[in-house]
């Protein structure tokens, strides 16, 4: 299993992003995307503002 760091959460660039994908954590519109560093490659999940947040807090102990 990779281990995966949390490298930074942005807001999506374009509408179209916006309108085409849900959050993988609670299913609504999402609005960021959250980048992971893993060995050799990024990962790009997408959230919402709120299930972000709580990445953010939960990654910042
Ligand atoms: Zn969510």
């Amino acid at each position: 299993m990779l281990e995966k760091k949390l490298k930074s959460i942005e807001p999506f660039t374009s509408n179209a992003e916006k309108n085409s994908r849900f959050c993988i954590g609670c299913g609504e519109p999402a609005t960021k995307l959250v980048k992971y560093s893993t060995e050799g490659a990024i990962i790009v999940e997408k959230y919402c503002d709120k299930c972000a947040k709580a990445i953010e807090d939960s990654s910042s102990n």
